[in-house]
């Protein structure tokens, strides 16, 4: 090897230890934001891989430590075009009505809509991701929805009362947009874990599982956002029912019982509104039709 060649190796070197240096610094900081974002960078200056085991790269040259806070501040990197996955509606300002007579389609009466940017899930987009650690990252999203998800589900909504009811409806609200940031949080990983490019060998098995995983927590998370929008209902007509006719607040609830009640009828249910999740649907409904073939296979060829 040339003198010349032997230099520019060396340079780049000092480089990579410099660029690792800063990564180093900023992870230190608890800067998370800036730690993904240098990461970026350096991978778009090639300083960094992108293809190949990224993993493994960092572990042998940066430690296992490093690897691991890595990994966490791009787990935890929130989108910044939103709040947990919502954005104040725009089409009633945050109200979630008009006049207290109709209630807002768009954000289907809760003042809020769930943000394009992330697809509601609340973290960082994909292009935020750096290329090779997209599996890990998404198996941390799955695993944080699945564990909130669990703890979500065994929260029983207050029942529905006539004194009580503004206090159920709000309570209603937070428990259904959360859970609703869960199932966006499953079904971008189902988008993700089927088109996510060059998964390793070693990780498919694995993305397969989280796939899977994903698609029957989403399911079961969406039977409980009918019930939660059924009891909701149901509290809105006992509130009216106390009101006086003439008053805006037995106007507003009728108009909200009304309006899930359209909600529920739908087929499938919340069809066009930011509850529907298609994704998931479909991914689901392939995973059930893949299995009754596999199943007429095994029967056919048992
Ligand atoms: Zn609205
Ligand atoms: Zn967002």
């Amino acid at each position: 090897m040339g003198a010349k060649a032997t230099k520019s190796k060396d340079l780049s070197d000092s480089q990579i230890q410099y660029a690792l240096q800063d990564l180093v610094k900023q992870l230190e900081r608890d800067d998370a934001a800036k730690a993904v974002r240098l990461f970026l960078q350096d991978q778009t200056r090639s300083l960094f891989p992108k293809s190949g085991d990224v993993l493994e790269w960092l572990t042998k040259n940066a430690g296992k430590n490093t690897t691991k806070r890595l990994i966490s501040a791009c787990t935890h990197f929130s989108c910044l075009n939103c709040k947990k996955g919502l954005r104040r509606c725009k089409n009633c300002d945050g109200t979630g009505h008009f006049g207290y007579e109709m209630i807002c389609e768009k954000c289907l009466g809760f003042g809020a809509v769930s943000c394009d940017f992330c697809g509601g899930t609340g973290w960082a987009a994909i292009d935020f991701v750096p290329e090779g650690l997209g599996p890990v990252v998404f198996a941390s999203h799955i695993k944080i929805a699945e564990k909130r998800l669990t703890k979500l589900l065994k929260k029983q909504p207050l029942r529905p009362s006539r004194k009580d009811a503004i206090r159920v409806f709000n309570e209603c609200k937070h428990l259904l947009l959360n859970l609703n940031r869960q199932i966006s949080v499953l079904e971008t990983a189902v988008g993700i874990t089927k088109e996510i490019a060059n998964i390793p060998d070693n990780l498919e098995e694995q993305t397969y599982k989280l796939r899977t995983l994903s698609i029957n927590a989403g399911l079961k998370d969406k039977r409980r956002l009918g019930k939660i929008v059924q009891s909701t209902t149901t509290g809105l007509k006992l509130y009216a029912n106390n009101q006086r006719k003439d008053s805006k607040m037995y106007k507003l609830a009728k108009a909200r019982a009304s309006f899930y009640n359209s909600l529920l009828k739908s087929s499938p249910k919340f069809t066009g509104t930011y509850l529907e999740h298609p994704f998931l649907n479909e991914a689901a409904e392939k995973t059930i039709l893949k299995k009754r073939f596999q199943k007429k296979k095994k029967g056919k060829s048992g």
